[in-house]
């Protein structure tokens, strides 16, 4: 019996050696780090090598120069992609006496996923072009489409491999409340080129490509009004959202579980002169409908690590 024992510690022990060696001598990991600030992050990064990647929530490490290394080439996605993979369930939320008093407040908003193209959306950098560390806390930025909810999707699951045309929101608001998840939270959607969002720690932006400014897109999540049909224009004003649109808004927001203090506007972090989206927007009315709403985590705007070694 002893023996038998001993023959099974050495047999494991040669294993463990094996695995040590194998896995030391793999040049599509780096050096584990710990990250300030993320805590729960380690500098690890992995190679996109499985398809099931394509969809998942991990960050992108770095952007890598275009020059050095071009986008690689996108898996298919396979359809449909599940409800979760946008919201997760309220039940994974930790429910206080408060949340669940609010909860009395019955309002269900149809949801409904379109995918946009995955060339017009991208992972979360845990560092900006630079390798400083891009770790700002995330912020909700309202928008409007100005054209309708059917040009949008389509312009957005249309496929654009040229940077300059690519677009997307994380989630749009039709006429009638329902809400149409287009990108994944935790990835990240390009919403507002050319911007900075100001709060109290000064002016926040990272920059994830060379050729272009700064932006808040690293860290936004991106949400847009579909436009009344009086709005297809480029006119200063409109007739404005419809009820149910707040009240999905205020809905929607309330689960991102985003302060105040960082839920802001296209207009207001635009920085080429050029937005001045959503028109015609009642925040006050949006922010006492949003009171009314638990705070919640089924919408997580954080990628996981290991990050992947592309972008
Ligand atoms: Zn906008």
């Amino acid at each position: 019996m002893k023996k038998a024992l001993k023959v099974l510690a050495i047999l494991t022990l040669g294993i463990a050696v094996l695995i040590l060696t194998t896995t030391s001598g793999d040049a599509q990991l780096i050096e584990g780090q710990r990250i300030p600030g993320f805590p729960h992050l380690s500098l690890q990064a992995q190679e996109v090598t499985d398809s099931s990647l394509t969809l998942s929530s991990a960050c992108a490490l770095k952007p890598v120069s275009k020059a050095s290394k071009s986008r690689p080439v996108v898996a298919a996605v396979q359809t449909p992609v599940p409800l979760n993979r946008f919201r997760q369930e309220p039940n994974l939320v930790d429910q206080s006496k408060e949340t669940s008093a609010k909860s009395a407040l019955a309002y269900t908003p149809i949801e409904e996923v379109a995918l946009a193209h995955p060339t017009n959306f991208g992972r979360r950098f845990v560092q900006d072009f630079y390798g400083k560390l891009a770790n700002n806390e995330a912020i909700v930025v309202l928008h409007e489409t100005v054209g309708s909810a059917q040009s949008t999707i389509d312009l957005f699951q249309t496929p654009h491999p040229n940077d300059n045309d690519q677009v997307s929101y994380h989630t749009l608001i039709t006429t009638d409340g329902t809400i149409v998840y287009l990108v994944p939270p935790d990835r990240r959607a390009f919403g507002a080129g050319n911007s900075i969002f100001v709060s109290d720690t000064g002016q926040e932006a990272i920059q994830t490509n060379p050729d272009f400014p700064p932006s808040v897109n690293n860290f936004s999540y991106h949400i847009s009004l579909v436009t009344p049909p009086d709005g297809r224009n480029d006119a200063t004003r409109h007739s404005g959202y419809t009820r149910a649109q707040y009240q999905s808004l205020a809905w929607l927001v309330a689960k991102t579980g985003m302060p105040e203090s960082r839920i802001t506007t296209h207009r207001a972090v635009d920085r080429s002169r050029q937005r001045i989206d959503p028109r015609s927007f009642d925040g006050e009315y949006f922010l006492r409908l949003l009171s009314f709403y638990p705070k919640t985590q089924e919408i997580s705007t954080q990628c996981s690590t290991p990050a992947v070694l592309e972008e």
